[in-house]
């Protein structure tokens, strides 16, 4: 990381990059947007809008399988993104990014390809409290498939992991990890090295669900050394609609498909077919090829900015909004761990978080509200919800200021 003592430095640069954002500069309900809603949907920049627009005027067609100009220009915009991908997670092959619909579908193609042949009635999968959804039913579903079980890691008051009761969890049964980075109901970032090698040590492969942290710091898949993870294109200021999955090539080789159908086959006949090689065995049927572009377009744009210096600058929002909201009367902060993200989760004494929601969109801020997908991690806490604001680069301290005020100002109208 490049250490910014001058703090009002890191400022000025990242005050520029709004603009780059057009959907950011209307007004909603007669007031200036603050977009704190980052963490469900990052916005686009018009550089992914643009690199879109240009793969639908200039190159579009099927991938793959056309020889004329223009199926040609999509199979290398397409494949062109791969490489990108590989590239931005140090990937040692393409071969080891499948495109997916996100985050939720990578998921299920390591639950039902990886997972559901090798599980059986003593075997144990092992998450953590911290879930989100999508890293929760889909092993759900296959231990009922398979008679397995699903093994779950406490957390303790502050929304950390128990280290130490993660790995006394870990056993001779535990065929797989699976767990967030960083969680998107607390902003907590989980320790994945500690975790990887715990499980390593036990010959357990990890599954990292990095739909929170790819957004937000630099990833090397060499140096990380999990077996899976998994990240959507929508929180990367990238497209709905596309995400990957990196698995280690000598597990995806031994996997079988998950879906039948065009692009994933080499020959078939009706007494049998012929899968085809990495990375296509997982791609069954005409990928989202305008998403994969955008996708790259996306990672270009954030690599440009450098994520060293977004992870400072965010830490900084972080801090900042901490503070703030720590400040307001009747505010408290759910997840106060060590290590966090640029989001925070929080509840106001006497205001329902959807009642918050709805008073804070009058003021132009937009929130979630909610369970955020993670209902466990709401009745750990005993809350059946609460108000989340989750940051990106292009926010600011004066954004921060204006949602403390409109909280302050709507828990005025309850008491
Ligand atoms: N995991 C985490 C930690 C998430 O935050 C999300 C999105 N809220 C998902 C998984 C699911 O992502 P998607 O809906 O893009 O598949």
């Amino acid at each position: 990381m490049t250490p910014h003592n001058d703090r009002s430095a890191l400022a000025k640069k990242f005050a520029q990059y709004k603009a780059d954002f057009p959907i950011l500069s209307q007004t909603i309900h007669g007031k200036p947007l603050v977009y704190l809603d980052n963490g469900a949907s990052a916005q686009r920049p018009m550089a992914v809008i643009d690199a879109e627009q240009r793969y639908a005027t200039s190159m579009h067609a099927n991938v793959h399988r056309g020889v004329h100009t223009l199926s040609q220009r999509a199979t290398d915009a397409y494949e062109g993104a791969r490489e990108r991908v590989r590239s931005f997670l140090n990937a040692k092959s393409s071969n080891e990014i499948i495109f997916t619909r996100g985050t939720t579908e990578a998921i299920n193609l390591v639950a039902q390809s990886y997972a559901r042949p090798r599980l059986g009635p003593n075997d144990e999968i092992l998450i953590t409290w911290l879930e989100h959804h999508a890293n929760i039913v889909p092993w759900q579903m296959v231990a009922a498939a398979t008679g397995a079980k699903l093994v779950v890691a406490p957390i303790n008051q502050a929304g950390e992991l128990d280290l130490a009761a993660f790995k006394s969890l870990l056993s001779t049964r535990t065929r797989l990890v699976a767990t967030s980075h960083v969680s998107n109901a607390l902003g907590t970032v989980l320790p994945v090295r500690e975790i990887v090698a715990a499980a390593h040590a036990q010959g357990v492969p990890v599954l990292l669900d990095g739909a929170q942290a790819v957004p937000h710091f630099a990833l090397d898949m060499q140096e990380l050394d999990c077996d899976f993870y998994v990240f959507s294109g929508h929180k990367l200021y990238g497209p709905t609609g596309i995400g990957v999955l990196y698995g280690r090539e000598a597990l995806l080789e031994e996997m079988p498909p998950w879906q039948g159908g065009g692009d994933m086959i080499l020959s078939v006949s009706f007494q049998g077919t012929t899968y085809n090689t990495l990375p296509y065995k997982f791609e069954a049927g005409t990928p989202n090829m305008s998403g994969a572009v955008g996708l790259a377009a996306a990672i270009d744009y954030v690599d440009r900015i450098g994520l060293a210096d977004i992870a400072e600058f965010e830490q900084d929002l972080l801090v900042h909004a901490t503070h703030a909201l720590t400040a307001v009367a009747g505010v408290r902060i759910i997840g106060t761990a060590a290590d966090k993200a640029s989001l925070v989760s929080f509840v106001v004494d006497g205001v329902h978080p959807h009642d918050l929601g709805t008073i804070l969109d009058q003021d132009g801020i937009a929130i979630r509200t909610g369970h955020h997908c993670a209902m466990p991690v709401m009745d750990f806490f005993g809350l059946p919800a609460t108000a989340r604001a989750s940051f990106a680069f292009y926010n600011t301290k004066a954004e921060i200021d204006q949602l403390a005020t409109a909280v302050a100002s709507a828990r005025a109208l309850f008491i």
